[in-house]
């Protein structure tokens, strides 16, 4: 029996995700007609990323049963009243090993140091050893399929590595809190600090002007997580004090960042656009086309979002 899936999501990943996606569905044994047009009656699945303008009103799909997300985040899906079957969001190998390249990239940059060589040269023999790995602390806001990932990189790097999340866990060689008391605590002992939570109601400004103050003068901050995870203005008004030394910031609130928003000209920030990591066709269509096989096979499906804790 054929089994129709809508793929909904920007026309240019289309092209991207099509034959990836073709491909993943016949090595699954499953007969599935993928479509951008089908008769919305018979879309059984729709792969799907929230595109700009108006929310999806998934009601134009009575037979619907389950949808697909082709993102991590599902901060821009998870309040869709008209959505009312089960939704899977994206985990995916290549979207973790891109995100673990990008954490790590950008952590070494500030654990050795590298801008005093790359941008600030100026003649003098100047040697300031960087402390090992060993004796540098990083913190992890968010330990589940990205942040747990990249905590363990790090720590494999012999960095020490402190990691938060909602429910306690139990990691290799990461020291693991949650709770209230648990982010004062990395807060207070985080050097470099990574962002790695969803944006749901508790985690909006969870990086605050009182975070902010916790953490030891002259640390960095990376945020690959969400933009609206910190404060604008306290994280502007920290690192004009000299509090945090310096931040890259990969996400922000508006996207596309502005041309004349401050974090571009700010001489303590760095600014990627949004580019710290990106599903990758092959990896990600296997994972839909597993879970699809599942939905199918009566099973339940992998990597589901709780409708209720926004993630
Ligand atoms: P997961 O859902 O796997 O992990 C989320 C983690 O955050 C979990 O450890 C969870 O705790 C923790 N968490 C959630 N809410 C709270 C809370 N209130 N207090 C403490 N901890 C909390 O997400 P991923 O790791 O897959 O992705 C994380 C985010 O990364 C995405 O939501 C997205 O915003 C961002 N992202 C950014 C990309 C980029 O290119 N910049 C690319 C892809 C994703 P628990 O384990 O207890 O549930």
């Amino acid at each position: 029996m054929t089994i129709n899936v809508q793929f909904s999501a920007r026309p240019d990943s289309w092209d991207y995700f099509r034959e990836p996606l073709k491909t993943a569905f016949a090595g699954h044994g499953l007969n599935v007609a993928l479509s951008r047009d089908h008769d919305p009656a018979s879309v059984e699945y729709v792969v799907y990323a929230p595109q700009s303008g108006p929310q999806m009103d998934f009601r134009i799909f009575p037979n619907l049963r389950a949808v697909l997300g082709l993102w991590a985040g599902v901060e821009r899906i998870v309040n869709n009243a008209t959505l009312q079957v089960p939704l899977a969001r994206m985990v995916d190998s290549g979207l973790q090993e891109g995100m673990v390249e990008w954490v790590t990239g950008h952590t070494l940059r500030y654990h050795l140091n590298m801008d005093a060589q790359i941008t600030d040269q100026n003649g003098v023999w100047d040697r300031v050893y960087p402390p090992l790995a060993r004796h540098r602390q990083i913190g992890i806001l968010g330990l589940g399929a990205l942040g747990g990932a990249c905590a363990s990189a790090l720590a494999a790097l012999n960095f020490q590595v402190t990691g938060w999340s909602r429910s306690q866990k139990t990691l290799d060689n990461i020291r693991c809190l949650s709770g209230r008391d648990g982010l004062d605590e990395v807060l207070k002992t985080s050097e470099i600090l990574v962002l790695l939570l969803p944006l749901t109601a508790d985690t909006d400004r969870v990086i605050d002007a009182r975070a902010l103050a916790l953490m030891p003068k002259g640390s960095h901050i990376l945020n690959p997580g969400r933009g609206a995870l910190i404060d604008d203005d306290a994280l502007i008004a920290s690192l004009d004090s000299s509090h945090i030394a310096h931040a890259t910031l990969d996400v922000f609130r508006v996207e596309p960042l502005p041309a004349d928003h401050f974090f571009w000209h700010h001489p303590k920030v760095t600014v990627t656009p949004h580019l710290a990591s990106e599903t990758r066709a092959d990896t990600a269509a296997a994972v839909i086309a597993d879970n699809i096989q599942r939905h199918e096979a009566g099973q339940k499906m992998k990597f589901l979002v709780n409708r209720k804790s926004g993630y």
